[in-house]
């Protein structure tokens, strides 16, 4: 089974990146957080059949936590991240330190992001999306992969990626991946692994709240079934911070049902905070 190669600085990634081209061979590129699962192996796996060369990158980025606990009990596993990859053909992890991926004078320019911005995450988590623009803008410059993949359960963070790549002018092809679910409708996260047997049961609440919405569409007005979704809350065990109904291209809330609409949700499950969303 071949193992995959791990880079650890961003000099021994440059050399990398110009043996690629010099070769003329593709790459794609996969930026992550780490504590691997599914749902990131389908964008690897998608990028693998779509690249020569598949990068993977591995950083848990301190910039983009609004939330100190947050950051500090973010699950942490290289060993078998990397293990989950090997025997995947032509895959190579980079696993970067804050120093490298962020030094002195790194040049960023932060970006106005506007209202896309300023609603769901951009207003419940102060400084969150700051933090993505401007770790995906240093990995991008370091990285300049021909595509990189993004999966759609984080719906806004994929927009502000488009939003980020014309900005600087990347050319670097964005790639939408659909959100991979546990068998019971869970969206994949790491996070999840910080619930406890009962706390994933309670989390299914958020895959039903977001269905039953979707089957009211045309039904009832969009203010009735938000109203009637708040039927799902009454136990307590979930405490919602948002559900909205938003333009998929705009992200701010609709009145009226289009063809094409998204629900978005965050919700505290116990300790930990998952979001989610359904297209429809
Ligand atoms: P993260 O490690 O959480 O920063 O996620 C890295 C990438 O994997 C992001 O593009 C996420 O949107 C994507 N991702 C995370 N969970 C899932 C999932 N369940 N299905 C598809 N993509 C996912």
């Amino acid at each position: 089974m071949p193992k995959v190669m791990v880079i650890q600085t961003s000099q021994a990634l440059q050399q990398f990146r110009e043996k690629l081209k010099d070769a003329s061979l593709s790459l794609g590129f996969v930026p992550t957080m780490g504590a691997l699962h599914q749902g990131h192996v389908s964008l690897i796996e998608k990028s693998c059949q779509e690249n020569d060369f598949t990068l993977v990158s591995i950083f848990v980025n301190p910039k983009q936590f609004n939330n100190s606990e947050d950051l500090q009990k973010y699950p942490r596993d290289l060993k078998s991240d990397i293990q989950l990859l090997n025997g995947l053909k032509n895959c190579v992890v980079f696993a970067p330190t804050e120093a490298d991926l962020y030094p002195e004078n790194d040049g960023f320019i932060p970006m106005e992001l506007g209202d896309i911005g300023r609603v769901l995450e951009g207003a419940f988590r102060p400084g969150h999306f700051e933090g993505v623009v401007h770790v995906v803008h240093n990995l991008f410059r370091l990285v300049s992969a021909d595509r990189a993949y993004f999966g759609q359960k984080d719906f806004q963070q994929l927009a502000i990626i488009r939003l980020l790549t014309n900005h600087f002018g990347f050319q670097t092809e964005i790639i939408a991946c659909p959100t991979v679910r546990e068998p019971n409708g869970l969206a994949m996260s790491s996070r999840n692994m910080r619930l406890g047997e009962q706390e994933r049961k309670d989390a299914l609440i958020i895959i039903h709240v977001l269905r039953k919405i979707a089957s009211l569409k045309n039904q009832v007005s969009i203010k009735e079934a938000l109203v009637q979704a708040q039927a799902f809350f009454s136990s307590g065990k979930l405490s919602l911070e948002y559900l909205a109904i938003v333009d998929p291209e705009t992200l701010q809330e609709l009145n009226e049902w289009k063809e094409n609409q998204i629900c978005c949700i965050a919700a505290h499950c116990g300790s930990v905070r998952l979001i989610d969303n359904l297209l429809f």
